[in-house]
Formats: structure tokens, C-alpha cells, sequence
């Protein structure tokens, strides 16, 4: 018996068990706000449908008292769930030892972080959890859905994937390794093996900025896939999205709702989403008073703009090669450019996704490691891969946390993660 499905039991006596998040009275009537793991209800406690000593008890119970209740469901139109609960009796399974540390009047996001451990319980932090488990099933059951493997790829790595200043350097037996920043490269191997595949896991990345888009611990889907072509991976990212939202406008309604998220910006984002060029992209920043020249990359600050020109996420492709990973794709029809994309979201959220086409042959990846002075003996065994049946292919990651975000219409993305790691905070 959970609160969110409690609709069907509109008429009917419940038990359950729950949480006190706050109450107020009015003499012979107390209010209890209750919630459970799917979220809270208003619960109506009466003298006249309480034995005396349990109607008593309510004017002491204190937040986050756990509890058992029985009652009955009753329609109530200004509940966002439609129904409240009479209640008929309880039991108190545990009481708090000392006064709950979060106040009940709002409180600033730092204080709020350092008891990130109980601001999960707050329905909006609840209301997020939920939506991103319901994210990260959806994309995951896209991708099974079309045939791609899911294949773990390893957090302990010898090499850098996504640039060097980054890297979170690890003491491995005394010898330096580095946390994962992307399973992409791995992904390649496992993509000439099982044709289609993508990894899912956390991401580490020393970023020393701190924007509302960065974490330093963060979760990526990762799907890589052989024969693939710019347009084909553009549309493999664009359908995962469509269907992810989709899902959570279909399944986490009372969550939106309780996240006081506008849906109908939600639900323009139907396929295709808008396409332009790295250099098209340049001349809408230009047109706007950026002071920008091409073969820049973009901030925050760009990203911003060139997407509150569009409801849907906007594709920006062919960026300058310059700016690009060393595995990069060239263009064919212009060397300067990579074949690479990066998804853009709607209502400022940035890049929610970036990826592209890999450079398939090994004379050109070698000239690249050498012209970045990349360590070659790290990367002998990526250029097996172009040895041995290499093949076209591409793929993309696309950031959890940036797209729960996105979906959730939540300003920073640390609140979309149960822990968030940034620069200035490992604890709790
Ligand atoms: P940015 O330029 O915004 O730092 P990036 O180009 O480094 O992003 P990619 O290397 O393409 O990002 O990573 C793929 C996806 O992972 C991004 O589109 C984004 O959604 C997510 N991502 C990247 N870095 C972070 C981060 N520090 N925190 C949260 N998500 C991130
Ligand atoms: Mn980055």
C-alpha cells in the first residue's frame, strides 16, 4: 500500500506506514501532513474518530516520527492527490531522539546540503529521486528495447578519455591510475565485439568551475554502436530523450506536480529536434553581442542563448576539430571540422548530451595521440581496435543529472543526484 495509489481506495479503511513531515491544529481538529516513499498527504485527525488517549498523542508527536496509521480515503479535490486520509488510529513505531534539524521555513541550499542525508525526505528532493530512477530505467529499457547490450565498463583507468585537466588521479599499488571521466573508449571495444552497446555508471571529473551543470562525480549513459553515421547517432540520442520523457510524463505525474513543473514545455518535445551547424551557431551568438570568433568552444553562457532560440534541444554539429577529443571523426568534406554533435536543452540546461562519429583509421588516430602528446603506450591497445575489423561507429553520452534537471525543472543540478560531489563537498 502506497500513498501515490491510494486513489483506488477512495471510500475504503487503509493501513500504512508513514512519516510526520509537519502539523498544525485547530482544537478538536489536527492536520498531520504524512509522507511515505512515493509522497504526502494530508491526514485529518478528529476527536470525534480518535479514541481520547490517541487524539492526545497527536498534540505531541514530532516531525519525522514514524508511524503506522488506519484510516479512511476521502476524495479531496485540493490535494494535488486527490484524496485525504480520516484517520481512525496509529502507532508510533519510533520517535525522534531530538528535534528534527531541518525547519520547516525555507532554508538556504547550503545549510540544506550538509543535511543532504535528511533533505531527501523533503517532497521536491523525494519527488526528483523518482523521477531520475524513472529516467534511468527509461533509457535503459530504450536501448534494450533496440537491441544494444549493456556492458560495464571499468572505473580504474590507465589513460585519460575526455582531456587531461580533469583527471582525478588514484595511488593504485603505487602506480598512478585515473577514475573513469567516460567508458567511451572501452565502449569501443565492446562495440567491434557485440555491435551495439552502451555502459552506465558514474563519471569523475575534476571540475574546478563552479557552474550549476557540474559535478565532480556524476552518472552517464553511454551507447556505442558500429556502422554508424552522424545523422543515425543524432537520432538514436533524440528518440532516447523523446521516449525518457515520455515515460516520466506518463508515469511520475503527481511528482511534476509536486515539483510545480510547467508539462506543456514538456510536451513539445516530440522528434525531429531542431539540427545546426557549429558555425551557424557562431553567427546567432554573434547576432546576440557575443564576442566570439570561430573555433571557440562554448560556455554556459553561450549554450544558453543558442537554446532559448528553440523549445525542443537543439543539435549543434560540426564543431572545429581543434576543440574536439583527440578520437574525433574528421569531416570528409572539410578537415577543419569534427563529425561530432552536442545536444543543447531548452530553458537554459545546457549540453544534456555530447557525442559523435570515431576516427576509424589508424595512420590518422596515431597523428592525433602524437600531436596531442598523449602518451602512445597507454593508448596501444585502443589502436588494436583500428588493427583488427575496424569499422565506422559512433555513440554519445548523455549526462543523467543534467537531464533530471532539464525534466524536473530544477535550477542546479546537485539536487539531482542523492549525494552530489562537487569541488567543495564530499560530505555526507
Ligand atoms: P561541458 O562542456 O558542459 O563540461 P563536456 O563537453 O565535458 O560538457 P561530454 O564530455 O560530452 O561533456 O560528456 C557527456 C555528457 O555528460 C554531457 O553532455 C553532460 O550531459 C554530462 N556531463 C559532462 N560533464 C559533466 C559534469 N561535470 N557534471 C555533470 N554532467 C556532466
Ligand atoms: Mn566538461
Amino acid at each position: 500500500m502506497i500513498l501515490a495509489k491510494l486513489n483506488e481506495y477512495i471510500g475504503e479503511e487503509i493501513e500504512f506506514h508513514c512519516w510526520l513531515m509537519g502539523k498544525r491544529s485547530s482544537g478538536s481538529i489536527h492536520f498531520l501532513m504524512i509522507r511515505d516513499g512515493s509522497a504526502f498527504c494530508q491526514v485529518i485527525a478528529s476527536k470525534e474518530n480518535l479514541p481520547d488517549d490517541k487524539f492526545n498523542t497527536c498534540d505531541h508527536l514530532q516531525i519525522e516520527t514514524a508511524l503506522k496509521i488506519k484510516g479512511l480515503v476521502v476524495k479531496e479535490s485540493r490535494s494535488k492527490l486527490g484524496f485525504e486520509i480520516h484517520l481512525k488510529d496509529f502507532t508510533v513505531i519510533s520517535e525522534p531522539s531530538e528535534e528534527y534539524p531541518i525547519p520547516r521555513k525555507p532554508s538556504g541550499p547550503d545549510f540544506l546540503l550538509t543535511k543532504r542525508h535528511l533533505w531527501i525526505r523533503a517532497p521536491k528532493q523525494a519527488a526528483i529521486m523518482r523521477i531520475r530512477s524513472n529516467v534511468i530505467h527509461a533509457v535503459r529499457e530504450f536501448l534494450d528495447k533496440n537491441d544494444f547490450f549493456c556492458v560495464d565498463t571499468p572505473i580504474f583507468t590507465s589513460a585519460a578519455g575526455e582531456g587531461t585537466t580533469t583527471l582525478f588521479k588514484v595511488d593504485y599499488f603505487n602506480n598512478d591510475v585515473f577514475l573513469a571521466q567516460t567508458g567511451q573508449l572501452y565502449n569501443e571495444a565492446t562495440a567491434i565485439a557485440l555491435e551495439k552497446v552502451y555502459c552506465f555508471g558514474p563519471s569523475f571529473r575534476a571540475e574546478k568551475s563552479k557552474t550549476r551543470r557540474h559535478l565532480t562525480e556524476f552518472w552517464q549513459i553511454e551507447p556505442e554502436f558500429v556502422f554508424a553515421d552522424l545523422d543515425s547517432v543524432i537520432k538514436l540520442a533524440q528518440d532516447m530523450i523523446v521516449f525518457a520523457i515520455d515515460r516520466v510524463l506518463d508515469r511520475c505525474q503527481t511528482d511534476l506536480k509536486i515539483l510545480e513543473r510547467d508539462v506543456s514545455k514538456l510536451q513539445l518535445i516530440k522528434p525531429p529536434f531542431p539540427q545546426i551547424t557549429y558555425s551557424e551557431a557562431v553567427e546567432i551568438l554573434k547576432k546576440k553581442g557575443f564576442n566570439i570568433t570561430w573555433g571557440d568552444d562554448f560556455g554556459a553562457p553561450e549554450e544558453t542563448e543558442i537554446s532559448s532560440n528553440f523549445s525542443k534541444p537543439v543539435c549543434v554539429h560540426r564543431y572545429p576539430i581543434k576543440i574536439k577529443a583527440f578520437y574525433m571523426k574528421e569531416d570528409p568534406s572539410d578537415n577543419q571540422l569534427a563529425l561530432g554533435v552536442d545536444f543543447l536543452a531548452p530553458e537554459g540546461y545546457g549540453e544534456i548530451v555530447g557525442g559523435g562519429i570515431r576516427e576509424e583509421n589508424l595512420k590518422i588516430l596515431e597523428k592525433r595521440i602524437e600531436d596531442e602528446n598523449l602518451p602512445k603506450e597507454d593508448f596501444l591497445w585502443y589502436l588494436d581496435l583500428r588493427k583488427f575489423g575496424s569499422v565506422p561507429h559512433g555513440g554519445f553520452g548523455l549526462g543523467i543529472e543534467r537531464t533530471v534537471a532539464w525534466i524536473c525543472g530544477i535550477h542546479h543540478i546537485r539536487e539531482c543526484i542523492a549525494f552530489p560531489r562537487t569541488i567543495d563537498r564530499v560530505r555526507p
